[in-house]
């Protein structure tokens, strides 16, 4: 990575405000899952052992309309962290101001604070220069370790680099080693699997790395798009009429290199307990029925594909994996990846859904990568240059 990190930058006795990316599940006050904060804890660690005069936390939380909202303060997070770190973090209710300026100076040598959501301030999402001034008022050095935020130009990711030197954190590096090799200068073959619910959100996305990857996989309800454009029936499955000129044109150019289902599961109603049948897709899916998942044929032909691979990106289920009768598929690429993992091969899970379903498949620990910026990873394959990367300091 050619952008400096906290290694690169004297620590000792500076005020360090950090971003983090804290927007954790709350049911309540109860957080349902501290993925998040404890993604933050190596940064955290190191930095605590580099003596600094204090730790400013930033993050958003939610997505709150117009102003401070008690469901979506992010002071529930404090204890949670205290509890990780194993030493004490205050909290200040405004991320700027006279209450976050005077918590920082209560705080002792070496102590931890943790600022409320920045989302509280209409400016935030819209990087006001005034915000960002405040918020970097608070430190002499900079953070940005908040990956799934870096694809927003914010007044906590990107203003506040006009003001501070600029520095990544562990969990940026690591992030853009992982997925940003992958994609510079992966070792081949570079297969990447998409799948999900829509052609149309991905288009760039598939575009992009036609030009990167050895071959492309493709399942979920995207699919079936493509195969609307082949001139085969899909009848009830979700396909967009609005992208069939689109999916020809990626079918035409990415044919060396496109691996399309051959067969599917679908079901004749929107529910697990709908009936369900296995088809090959150049059958075409009968009237009243829908594809909720790639069939067993699909897998194997994918399975030959991935059996090869040497680098793995895998983004989007592929099926309505959320439904047990149709989740074998999306299962079954999970297993894949960590079959190929113990192979040498490098497979990284590119945010979102997949994530959800590595983890319902008990395989989370037996990628290489699983990323914690769904939207963030999304514009990396995009080919994408993040503004929360492009704002930190060079090497
Ligand atoms: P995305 O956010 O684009 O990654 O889409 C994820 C969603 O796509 C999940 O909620 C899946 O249930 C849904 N999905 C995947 N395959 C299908 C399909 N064949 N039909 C309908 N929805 C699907």
């Amino acid at each position: 990575m050619n952008k400096m990190t906290i290694r690169d930058v004297d620590l000792t006795g500076k005020r360090v405000l950090i971003r983090v990316d804290f927007n954790v599940p709350l049911e309540g006050s109860t957080i349902t899952d501290d993925t998040r904060i404890r993604a933050a804890v190596p940064t955290l660690r190191y930095i605590l052992d580099h003596n600094p005069k204090s730790i400013l936390l930033m993050s958003h939380l939610g997505r709150p309309k117009g102003g401070p909202d008690p469901k979506f303060s992010l002071a529930p997070v404090a204890p949670a962290l205290a509890k990780l770190l194993g030493k004490d973090v205050q909290f200040a209710e405004d991320c700027i101001g006279s209450k976050a300026e005077e918590a920082a100076k209560n705080l002792p040598e070496g102590g931890i604070l943790l600022l409320e959501n920045t989302r509280f301030h209409k400016g935030e999402e819209k990087n006001d220069t005034d915000l960002a001034k405040q918020m970097a008022s608070l430190g002499d050095v900079f953070v940005m370790d908040a990956f799934g935020s870096a694809h927003r130009a914010h007044s906590s990711t990107v203003g506040v680099t006009e003001f501070l030197p600029a520095v990544a954190g562990f969990l940026m590096e690591k992030e853009l080693d992982y997925l940003a090799t992958a994609l510079e200068d992966p070792k081949r073959p570079f297969v990447a699997i998409l799948g999900g619910a829509k052609v149309s959100d991905k288009i760039e996305v598939i575009e992009s790395l036609l030009g990167k990857v050895d071959k492309l996989l493709i399942g979920g309800g995207m699919a079936n798009t493509f195969f609307k454009a082949q001139g085969i029936a899909v009848a009830k499955s979700l396909a967009e009429d609005e992208a069939l000129d689109t999916a020809k044109e990626m079918l035409k150019k990415g044919s060396d290199k496109l691996v399309l289902p051959v067969d599917a599961v679908i079901g004749d109603d929107f529910k697990n307990e709908a009936n369900h049948k296995t088809i090959d897709i150049n059958d075409g899916v009968p009237d009243g029925w829908a594809i909720y998942d790639i069939g067993p044929k699909t897998i194997e032909s994918f399975k030959e594909v991935l059996q090869k691979a040497k680098t793995v990106v895998w983004n989007g289920p592929m099926g309505v994996f959320e439904m047990s009768n149709f989740a074998a598929g999306t299962n079954a690429v999970a297993q894949l990846l960590a079959d190929q993992t113990k192979t040498g091969a490098i497979t990284i899970i590119g945010g979102g859904d997949s994530v959800a379903a590595i983890e319902n498949a008990g395989l989370a620990d037996q990628v290489t990568h699983i990323s914690t910026g769904g939207g963030a990873s999304l514009e990396m394959l995009e080919g994408k240059t993040l503004p929360g990367v492009a704002a930190l300091k060079d090497k």
